[in-house]
């Protein structure tokens, strides 16, 4: 049975020359890049180029990139300090960011007691900018955390904007950018943002490995302590065939980026194609313009078929996804459509099928023939 994998925004492929070039230095340069001999000098060179080579691709300086073990732990690094140690007293948000971001903010509210407030989502997914100038109007010391590309409905914020207005009302921009970096340019000199979080795993990297972009002089302290690594705020002896195969990774993205878009967006546009003739009254959850690599659909099905769908695809071996994947065990309707649909829609199965370069036609033909056959 070919297996196909549609599943892309939780998690994908590892590029082949990814693992050969994780290989390489688990193999030959396992030295600790904090020991002085040459094992740690060559293992600390590699850590630094890969460092140098991922603020290239993002136009920051090598400085601002902080590795990290993952996107979750970047964003509850840098909400917490940003509350904690540079006292920021009211944090703006939106009900679909992930739980990454909101449970944070939750934590946080609880713990210190600071001001939340949730920005409005239009019925399309997008975030709502003139209620987000309203909110801005407070002189409180804010904090603004909206992600680039959403993981579930694949809506895309206008970055540039959003920071534009947060200079202008003195507010600290934060972005979970883990969808949408090593599939599109994000250019970190022009944008006004204060904090990024990525992770590999998302652009055909290895799990386990993420990095924030924290703007230069800051002021946010480490999560944990132990360690001068990362100059101090992330304590602990760096993963360097992790960090090594993140840099090998985003190299591969950006050196392939254009020609990569245009052939996963025709992929995309080719389900849309097939869905309106096999379902006409189907329907896309988000943006028609959503992102490239991410369709979230609301499909006509009675409410018997629902239950069963993700499993009666997974037994034809296609992977697709019902939200994030964090939830996709559960039963609990997506927190993101759940803020987005009726209750009557939310009923009815939404499927997130999520692109690769990876992918083909034959894929996108089994997954439309599979969901014919429920
Ligand atoms: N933020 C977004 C938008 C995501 O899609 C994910 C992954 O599902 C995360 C954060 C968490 O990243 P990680 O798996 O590296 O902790």
């Amino acid at each position: 049975m070919k297996k196909v994998y549609l599943d892309n925004a939780s998690t994908t492929q590892v590029h082949p020359e990814v693992i050969q070039e994780m290989t390489k230095v688990l193999s030959e340069d396992y030295g600790n890049p904090s020991s002085t001999h040459s094992f740690g000098r060559n293992a600390k060179s590699i850590l630094e180029l890969s460092r140098k080579s991922i603020a290239k691709k993002l136009n920051a300086s090598a400085q601002e990139i902080i590795f990290t073990s993952c996107g979750t732990e970047a964003n509850n690094w840098i909400l917490r300090s940003a509350v904690r140690d540079l006292k920021i007293k009211r944090i703006i948000l939106s009900k679909i960011e992930h739980h990454a971001v909101i449970q944070t903010v939750e934590s946080l509210q609880k713990e210190f007691n600071i001001q939340v407030d949730y920005v409005l989502v239009k019925p399309n997914g997008e975030i709502d900018i003139t209620d987000l100038v309203d909110l801005l109007s407070q002189e409180t010391k804010t904090l603004v955390s909206l992600m680039h590309v959403n993981n579930e409905i694949g809506t895309v914020l206008d970055i540039d904007k959003v920071g534009r207005i947060c200079l202008q009302n003195n507010a600290l921009f934060h972005s979970d950018m883990v969808q949408s970096i090593g599939k599109t340019e994000i250019d970190l000199q022009t944008l006004s943002i204060d904090f990024v979080v990525a992770s590999a795993h998302k652009f055909h990297g290895p799990k386990g490995v993420g990095f924030a972009y924290v703007k230069k002089n800051s002021g946010l302290q480490p999560l944990f302590f132990g360690g001068e690594q990362e100059k101090g705020l992330r304590p602990g002896t760096e993963a360097v065939h992790q960090i090594a195969g993140m840099a090998r990774a985003l190299e591969l993205s950006y050196m392939n980026l254009e020609t990569e878009r245009i052939y996963i967006q025709e992929l995309k546009y080719y389900l849309i194609a097939k869905l309106e003739v096999e379902f006409s009254a189907f329907e896309i959850n988000g943006n028609q313009d959503g992102f490239y690599t991410i369709l979230n659909i609301l499909l006509p099905f009675s409410d018997d078929k629902t239950a069963m769908i993700l499993f009666h695809l997974d037994m034809k071996g296609i992977a697709v996804s019902r939200g994030s994947a964090c939830q996709s065990g559960s039963v609990k309707p997506s927190h993101v459509l759940a803020e987005m649909l009726s209750n009557e829609d939310l009923k009815k199965p939404s499927l997130r099928i999520s692109f690769s370069h990876f992918n083909t036609k034959e894929d996108i033909d089994l997954l439309v023939e599979g969901l014919k056959s429920i």
